[in-house]
């Protein structure tokens, strides 16, 4: 099969740098052009991101020698377009909020769909913010978003913030089961490595913990009601609840984001067993449709009294799958887990992957 051509805008960055290693072997995708700022535009992929190269895999020597574009020149993306090297673009910018937003569109209006990481857009309601096992039918808005905005191959997708998947995965396997989910309160521990490299300052990290994300709790807050939401009128609506209270916690761990959860249920209330069953067996559309990013179990089970932990379980199913442990009743609420999924794989570039995979099998990616 030919492999499609992909484009990464913010190819030198933390989430780039996990493209880049990601799709080294992926069956569809194939990168054939990478973006970044005007500080690395114009330079070959290898020297740009000398000495900035932050994983243990390395990049393929073809993606060695291909030229950094700037980002911001869209003319540059549709030339690659029109070679045949510049199908779609994953976007992991990091700039001004506005900035993004505007230059997704202008992909977007170029006929180049783009499938972002950024927050931008997250808010924007026509565009999916999408987790495939949860809400893969919110897709189908793109319909609409093209409609509305006259453009005919481009689009906008995004996933959602790189913590929430560690919850919320879980939450819905527990929704699909039948049990309302009326009250969450989350505490989040997050690596470093969400903050983009070089990221936090080592002397505010080192034997320390910051209990402050800028817009973190926010998100956290607030994304879960879109992605539970529903397509009504030609955009997606927010669902009613549950009501999140968060806690986010910047931890001094290199990858792999923690959540300790705790839920209150409408009136039908799962037993511990029924929960621990009902994760155990949770499979959606991704499994279904044997995406080659999906986790052959979205949620694996910890038994073990001390886990899930980032170092141990953050690789899980090449770091896709969320790890669960430690459910309990809770003294407050009705019952208590830990969540872990790998932030920068399942949480930024591997999600995006994911989400990629399901626009193809969806026809809107070609
Ligand atoms: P990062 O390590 O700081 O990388 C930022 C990238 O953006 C680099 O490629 C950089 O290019 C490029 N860039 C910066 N300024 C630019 C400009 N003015 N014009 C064009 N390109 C510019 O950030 P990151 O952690 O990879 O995050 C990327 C995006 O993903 C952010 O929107 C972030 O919120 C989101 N995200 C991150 C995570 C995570 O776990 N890290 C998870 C989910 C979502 P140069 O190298 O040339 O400067």
């Amino acid at each position: 099969m030919q492999k499609i051509p992909v484009g990464i805008l913010g190819a030198t960055g933390m989430v780039g740098q996990n493209y880049i290693s990601l799709l080294n072997d992926h069956p569809w995708f194939e990168v054939k052009f990478v973006a970044a700022s005007p500080r690395s535009a114009g330079k070959p992929y290898a020297e740009a991101i000398r000495g900035r190269w932050q994983l243990a895999r390395s990049y393929a020597p073809d993606v060695g020698k291909l030229v950094v574009a700037d980002a911001n020149d869209v003319e540059a993306a549709k030339a690659a377009a029109k070679r045949g090297d510049c199908a779609f673009v994953f976007s992991a910018l990091e700039m001004g909020k506005d900035e993004i937003k505007h230059l997704e569109e202008a992909y977007a209006a170029a006929g180049i769909p783009v499938v972002s990481n950024a927050s931008a857009n997250r808010w924007t309601d026509d565009v999916p913010m999408l987790i495939p096992e949860i809400n893969a039918a919110h897709a189908d808005i793109i319909v609409e978003q093209r409609r509305k905005r006259g453009w005919d191959k481009g689009f906008i997708a995004v996933k959602p913030n790189c913590s929430i998947q560690s919850y919320m995965i879980p939450i819905y396997a527990l929704m699909q089961a039948g049990y309302e989910v009326k009250r969450m309160f989350v505490t989040t521990m997050q690596a470093v490595s969400g903050a983009g490299y070089p990221g936090v300052p080592s002397l505010d990290m080192i034997d320390n913990i910051v209990p402050y994300i800028g817009g973190e709790e926010e998100k956290s807050e607030l994304e879960p009601l879109k992605i539970l939401g529903s397509i009504d009128g030609g955009i997606i609506k927010n669902a009613a609840g549950p009501l999140v209270t968060a806690h986010c916690n910047r931890v001094p761990v290199v990858d792999g984001h923690t959540a300790c959860v705790s839920l209150e249920f409408g009136v039908k209330k799962p037993s511990v067993d029924e929960v621990k069953s009902i994760f155990a067996a949770f499979k959606s559309l991704p499994q279904e449709l044997d995406l080659p990013f999906a986790p052959v179990q979205p949620i694996i089970l910890r038994e073990e009294a001390d886990r899930p932990q980032p170092r141990k379980d953050r690789d899980a199913d090449k770091g896709m799958a969320v790890s669960v442990g430690r459910i309990r009743p809770c003294k407050l609420f009705d019952l208590r887990f830990v969540g872990l999924s790998h932030n920068t794989v399942r949480g930024a570039a591997g999600g995006g992957i994911l989400n990629a995979e399901l626009l193809k099998a969806k026809g809107y990616i070609q």
